[in-house]
């Protein structure tokens, strides 16, 4: 593993990547490496960890390899990194979206859409967090969503 980063418990849920160095805005992480798939990976159950990510539409990216260090960072509403899908040769990466101080946890976006959210709460406890993975742009259409679904009295 690079030295820059490490692997420990994350406040979030179960492991995550922590940075151990400054990095700046727009900076490469690390790569995301895994297989790409036109069909989606298989989740082994609702509870186990998320590798599984959508790199554009019908485009599946298994991350679920022991080699891939990235795998570990967290979903965060409000994240500091973003999975950037480069090409097929170059793959994915983890890029800076924001200064990142040595020690912080790296979160990105998972970019789920909304039947896929239903199933996955969200903990990374930022102030507007909505309380599911869900992707920024689809997080209106889901507070619409739960407003409505709400049981009435
Ligand atoms: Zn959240």
């Amino acid at each position: 593993m690079s030295a820059d980063f490490a692997v420990r418990p994350s406040a979030i849920q179960g492991l995550g990547l922590f940075a151990l160095r400054n990095f700046n805005r727009g900076e490469r992480l690390l790569a995301y490496a895994g297989s790409v798939s036109t069909v989606r990976p298989a989740q082994t159950s609702a509870s186990s960890p998320i590798y599984a990510l959508e790199i554009r539409p019908g485009l599946w990216l298994d991350g679920s390899g022991q080699a891939n260090i990235s795998r570990h960072a967290n979903h965060s509403c409000a994240p500091n990194a973003e999975l950037v899908f480069v090409d097929e040769s170059a793959g994915a990466w983890l890029i800076a979206q924001e200064n990142i101080p040595a020690d912080a946890e790296i979160t990105f976006d998972y970019g789920f859409n909304l039947a896929e959210s239903l199933f996955q709460p969200c903990r990374c406890g930022q102030p507007d967090c909505i309380g599911y993975i869900i992707a920024a742009p689809r997080r209106a259409s889901l507070r619409r969503h739960l407003r409505f679904s709400r049981p009435r009295d």
